[in-house]
């Protein structure tokens, strides 16, 4: 499979190219004339408000939902060629909000062994693959748990090795934090930014504007439209697109404009509140 996207020249992994898309019944098409390239081994974050197309986009990407126009590019293959459909999926793990709707069996081990075995990879191979997602989500220690004695946050990891064990080149996340705790969401993030660290492209969509900081770029939706596209500096430094896309800039980046407001000499590109007290104790 991975033979299959070297072969392109491009280096991008996904590209859409002037995709629309309606759904049944529908008023306004969910998606209107999307454009978007995604790099390999880039971190692209998703955001927009509810019902602005981010999960539309998102399942047009492992081929869950075909453009009406347009075309959409994964790993070199057009997903309405329907013989792409099965080595793109193997090449897309999506996660989704509910970690519960992910698991399939009790014991920890066995839910991630389960993808590997339907595709009926040997046991040493299975063992190995276990070992290494558990590994990467940070959760060996639990392998011979149950499953339901896990918090949300550990359920969504199991899920995301479940996802690693068939491994694929590419990540999709749609809102896979919505449902945690603030610890459980800390600790998905991390491990999603180990991930990315360790080469995997990483497509995340998300409402919680603080878990995009530390993305390559964010891609803005609002009705349908990409109206928006850059690094989190970029991005949280336009207050009229985000106001405009009833999207509100992390807690930081507010505090940082009400302080430069009032004569603070600070920096444009803090983002974080770790960023914003170095800052502060640095001035
Ligand atoms: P988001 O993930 O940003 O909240 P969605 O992609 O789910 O947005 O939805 C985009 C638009 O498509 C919304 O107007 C939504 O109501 C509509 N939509 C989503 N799913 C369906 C569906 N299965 N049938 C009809 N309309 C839908
Ligand atoms: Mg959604």
């Amino acid at each position: 499979m991975y033979t299959v996207y070297l072969e392109q020249e491009d280096s991008f992994l996904i590209r859409f190219e002037h995709v629309t898309y309606q759904y049944e019944n529908a008023e306004a098409p969910a998606l209107d004339d999307i454009c978007l390239t995604v790099e390999k081994g880039e971190f692209l974050a998703i955001v927009g408000h509810n019902g602005s197309g981010k999960s539309t986009l998102a399942k047009h990407i492992n081929g869950l939902l075909l453009p009406a126009s347009g075309t959409v590019t994964v790993c070199g293959l057009d997903t309405k060629i329907e013989e792409n459909i099965l080595p793109i999926r193997q090449q897309v793990g999506m996660a989704f909000q509910n970690p519960d709707n992910q698991l399939v069996t009790t014991v920890v081990e066995e839910d991630v062994a389960f993808g590997p075995e339907n595709l009926g990879i040997a046991p040493d191979e299975i063992r190995t693959r276990v070992d290494e997602a558990l590994a990467s989500v940070g959760m060996t220690a639990f392998a011979e748990k149950a499953v339901h004695h896990l918090s949300g946050g550990q359920k969504q990891r199991i899920a995301i090795a479940g996802i690693l064990a068939l491994r694929p080149e590419i990540l999709v996340l749609d809102e896979a934090t919505a449902m945690l705790d603030p610890m459980g969401r800390t600790e998905l993030l991390e491990t999603v930014r180990s991930l990315h660290d360790t080469g995997m492209t990483v497509i995340m969509v998300t409402q919680y504007m603080e878990e995009t900081t530390g993305c390559d770029r964010i891609v803005v939706m609002n009705r349908g439209r990409i109206v928006g596209i850059g690094t989190p500096q970029e991005i949280f430094s336009k207050a009229d697109l985000l106001s405009d896309s009833n999207l509100v800039p992390p807690e930081a980046v507010s505090i940082r404009d009400l302080l430069k407001q009032r004569g603070c000499d600070l920096p444009d590109d803090i983002l974080t509140a770790k960023q914003l007290a170095e800052a502060l104790c640095r001035s």
